[in-house]
């Protein structure tokens, strides 16, 4: 199994393909450890320059896999850089190589995993048979409707629990000691947590522990939001021209701040470094 790692902007990233993060995580449900998976996107690198703390955490994660085109153009970009060309230019071709060879962005993007299309595989694999799933996070009635659509998708699926997280308040002490006390009552293997990032890392890695029986937890970001319909998934196309991006960008124009981190910026500090 292919579990190369890389850095970029020194933090870990595992370039792995869909499959062998499915057999990874087949191997961390039966471990006796409890593991969690970082789903890494260009935002959350660049947060990391400011935030140690985050940075830490990804790099403790038993995976950081790449959810976003931005991670594999730069792993791209820095593996060639030495080799040839000027840096400019090898930014520009490998931007290029990237929107206009459909056969090297295929290549490219077999390592890209979303977050939501990781909840639908573990839930449609056979591993988790007999495992039992939470969901945490998202709006009022979001975790419980993405429960729902999840189980009528698959059978087999034991969802022990959907809470929303808005609410949740890291500073309070007590909230946050319920919830985990809840959690522990249904006793999951697996918990999917969806506070955005990078709230919902540094919520896993501060209480993983307190929640003996999960054998894994993932943080998903906005997935919930999607799979229970409340926003509209990026139409095929955009998403496999790696331009979902742009899609959000003409949904949800608010996010400007949050998609100009993700390319320009993001883009720039790699070619500075
Ligand atoms: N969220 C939450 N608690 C918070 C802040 C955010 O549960 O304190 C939820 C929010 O409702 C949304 C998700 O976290 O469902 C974050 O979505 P975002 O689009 O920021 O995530 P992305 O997928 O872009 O990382």
């Amino acid at each position: 199994m292919n579990t190369e790692v890389d850095k970029i902007l020194d933090v870990k990233i595992n370039r792995i393909a869909t499959k062998e993060v499915l057999e990874k995580i087949k191997f961390f449900l039966l471990s006796d450890k409890q593991h969690y998976i970082v789903t890494l996107n260009p935002e959350m690198t660049i947060e990391t320059r400011e935030n140690i703390k985050f940075k830490n955490i990804i790099n403790e994660a038993d995976l950081a896999i790449p959810d976003g085109i931005g991670i594999l153009w730069a792993l791209d970009f820095l593996e060639k850089k030495n080799k040839s060309l000027g840096k400019l230019l090898l930014f520009i071709s490998t931007l290029l190589k990237l929107l206009f060879n459909s056969k090297h962005r295929r290549n490219i993007l077999q390592y890209r995993t979303h977050g939501i299309d990781l909840i639908y595989k573990i839930c449609g694999s056979e591993h988790i048979e007999n495992k039992r799933i939470f969901l945490l996070g998202a709006g009022e009635g979001i975790a419980e409707k993405t429960a729902k659509v999840l189980s009528q998708k698959y059978d087999h699926l034991n969802i022990v629990g959907a809470e929303e997280g808005i609410k949740m308040n890291q500073e309070s002490g007590i909230r946050n000691d319920d919830l985990i006390q809840r959690i522990n009552i249904v006793k999951p293997d697996i918990l999917f947590v969806a506070f955005g990032a990078p709230k919902q890392e540094i919520w896993i890695h501060e209480n993983l522990k307190k929640m003996p029986n999960i054998k894994l937890a993932i943080g998903v970001g906005g997935s919930f939001d999607f799979i229970s319909g409340k926003i509209k998934r990026t139409p095929l196309i955009f998403q496999r021209s790696g331009l979902e991006w742009l899609w959000r960008l003409v949904r949800e124009p608010k996010r400007i701040k949050r998609i100009y981190n993700a390319t320009a910026r993001f883009g720039w500090m790699v070619l500075r470094k």
